[in-house]
């Protein structure tokens, strides 16, 4: 069989950096101060798991006074929850994604500028949570899907941004549609990260390649659902998966051509076990029929 594992998957420059600096902090503050993480560090339970074997856990409260440092995950926080910490004199490790800052930065100008805010993704993510705290109250709109439209406040002036890991192709739909519609002036602004874009486009080019597509990341990560969403609808024979525990053998029965794709949250040894695990059966196929 023949495998192709994008060159693309896995850890993004954001998620990477995040942890990173999770070990690096995890190392400099253990076991003298008490180090953990607003939220999980990524979507990615088994990461999550191997921090906490280091004694790094994530906390939902920051009320709970439970800690000496807290680390701000690649996502980012709502303005709001910075203001409080730092009011509290805690502590901060900021691993907020460079382009998820940026994010932050335009909305705050827009609507410094007198901008409604349109922002496209997922309203209970986390990083749209972040982003849109940055908007005035009341002055923006989430919106996750076509029909959402209809809720545009058509005669305001738009600022339209992403979520960073939005489909491409939704969110020129969006921009399409906005121009569209709006009476005045609509800013749009780019904030759909590379990492994102060509993940995307590395993983429609292999799944239209491929018999089989797997693709591999945590079930609660966006942007791995997102890719396994764009690669089954190439494909259908696609597979999302979080270890190499759950390849089954009988997805390659009739395969010539696998193709792997990772979402920003997976690290490279979970996509070299599966990567693994397929040689593996594909070698155990052979020699069954040698
Ligand atoms: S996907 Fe892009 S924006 Fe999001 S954390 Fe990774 S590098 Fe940053």
């Amino acid at each position: 069989m023949k495998i192709i594992v994008a060159p693309s998957a896995g850890f993004c420059f954001g998620v990477k950096r995040a942890v990173n600096m999770a070990l690096d902090a995890a190392e400099q503050c253990r076991p003298l101060e008490k180090l953990n993480t607003l939220g999980p560090i990524i979507h990615n339970p088994q990461v999550v798991k191997s921090l906490e074997e280091k004694g790094v856990f994530s906390i939902d409260d920051i009320d709970c006074g439970c800690f000496d440092t807290l680390l701000i995950r690649s996502h980012g926080v709502k303005a709001e929850v910075m203001e409080t910490l730092k009011s509290k004199g805690v502590k901060i490790i900021d691993a907020t994604c460079p382009f998820v800052k940026k994010a932050q930065n335009y909305i705050n100008e827009a609507a410094l500028k007198g901008y409604f805010i349109i922002m496209v993704g997922d309203k209970n993510h986390p990083e749209v949570q972040s982003v849109i705290s940055f908007a005035d109250k009341d002055r923006f709109l989430v919106i996750n899907n076509l029909a959402d439209m209809e809720k545009v406040p058509v005669s305001e002036k738009l600022a339209v941004i992403s979520q960073t890991t939005q489909d491409v192709n939704f969110y020129k739909r969006v921009i399409d549609e906005i121009n569209k519609i709006a009476k005045g002036e609509a800013v749009v602004f780019d904030t759909i990260c590379d990492a994102t874009a060509i993940k995307q486009e590395e993983s429609k080019i292999i799944a239209s390649n491929v018999d089989v597509m797997i693709v591999v990341g945590g079930y609660n990560s966006a942007n791995t659902n997102k890719l396994q969403n764009i690669c089954k609808e190439i494909q259908p024979n696609t597979y999302h998966i979080e270890t190499e525990n759950e390849v089954n053998p009988e997805w390659f029965a009739n395969a010539k051509s696998v193709g792997i794709t990772a979402g920003a949250s997976t690290p490279d040894w979970i996509i070299e076990r599966v990567l693994k695990k397929v040689h593996d059966i594909d070698e155990a196929g052979l020699k069954r029929f040698a």
